[in-house]
């Protein structure tokens, strides 16, 4: 069979994911990474960088394109205009967005003959698909969703951003205790503080007031106010040394029952070195499944619940019922 022919467009932490998992795939070829800045200044795996001003002519050779740009800004502006070219697939993680940026790029793809699978990653992705099959299997039960231990990409700029602060990390990092509970078949209800403690790493210039940097991280707003938040002052070396890797993951867990005190429960974990190669690994699958279901003469919007798990790997539908099942 030909090569499921792949875009990447934005070349960041994610973008350069999507490349090295294209590049280890049997059944893709990797055609171009497109981004807005100059091409000769990235510095790529695969020389494949090109100019985001030359997408129009690259129509008829790519299959999918996969977005990779921010969610912030990015995925809206760009989502609906790559989908005029190429079917499309994004990781649009702000879920209060979703149905909006559904919409359009439904619209998009309709109006234009192509496949727009968005919001794919593991969160949402991966634990969505496990929240949907928690509560179809259990339907009597609690859903609980967990982050971390990981790196908050957020919340590490907004502590940056403080006076004072050169540098810094931040780490989510769920309540084992309360995780422990919910996976012994209980069903606690809880606050936001109950689920998740906040571990800051952060580095001060030269004779800043560290207590006042503590104080304006704790009682920040939206960010820190409402968690357990512990500070810790270290040296540039140390950040640079222990805090450069990007690790991430958490869990999905259902507790429900069957029956009265009949308990069961259902969980799903990732414990991720690196956030932006597994999500890029996951964008990469679901390129593979939006070809097929362009190749199948389906058209339009698409989320990661629409599609069947046998569209995500490159193996054949016999082989996959002798082995998987
Ligand atoms: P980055 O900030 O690293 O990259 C975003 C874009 O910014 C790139 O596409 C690139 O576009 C541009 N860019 C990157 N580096 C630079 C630079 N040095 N100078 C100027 N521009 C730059 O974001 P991430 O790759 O870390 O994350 C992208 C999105 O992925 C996040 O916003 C998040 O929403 C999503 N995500 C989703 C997950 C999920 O589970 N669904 C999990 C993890 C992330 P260009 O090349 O065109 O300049």
């Amino acid at each position: 069979a030909n090569p499921i022919r792949v875009a990447v467009n934005g070349y960041g932490n994610l973008g350069r994911g999507v490349e090295k998992s294209i590049l280890a795939a049997p059944d893709m070829e990797l055609v171009a990474i497109f981004t807005r800045r100059d091409p000769a200044s990235l510095d790529t795996l695969s020389g494949k960088a090109v100019s985001i001003d030359d997408m129009a002519d690259y129509q008829g050779k790519v299959d999918v394109c996969v977005n990779c740009g921010g969610s912030a800004t990015d995925l809206i502006e760009q989502g609906p205009a790559v989908t005029q070219y190429f079917n499309t697939v994004d990781s649009f993680d702000t879920h209060a967005k979703i149905p909006e940026h559904y919409a359009t790029m439904d619209s998009v793809a309709k109006d234009n003959d192509h496949i727009a699978v968005i919001s794919s990653g593991w969160d949402p992705g991966l634990f969505s698909i496990n929240r949907v099959i928690a509560e179809a299997v259990l339907p009597e039960g609690s859903t609980y969703t967990f982050w971390g231990r990981g790196v908050s990409q957020g919340h590490s700029d907004a502590i940056r951003r403080i006076p004072g602060v050169k540098d810094a990390k931040q780490y989510t990092v769920p309540v084992q205790e309360v995780v422990d509970r919910i996976q012994a078949g209980e069903r606690p209800e809880l606050t936001t503080r109950d689920k998740h403690l906040r571990e800051c790493y952060v580095v001060a210039e030269e004779g800043a007031d560290k207590a006042a940097i503590e104080e304006a991280i704790v009682t920040m707003e939206n960010y820190f106010a409402d968690y357990d938040t512990t500070v810790t002052f270290i040296s540039e070396e140390e950040l640079l040394r222990d805090h450069s890797a990007m690790p991430h993951g958490g869990q999905v867990i259902r507790a429900g029952e069957t029956s009265a005190n009949t308990n069961q429960v259902y969980g799903f974990t990732l414990a991720l070195d690196s956030n932006p190669e597994f999500t890029g690994s996951m964008l990469v699958a679901t390129a593979r499944a939006a070809a097929r279901l362009a190749a199948a003469g389906e058209r339009g919007c698409r989320t990661v619940l629409d599609i069947a798990p046998a569209l995500y790997v490159p193996i054949d539908a016999d082989e996959l019922r002798a082995h998987f099942l």
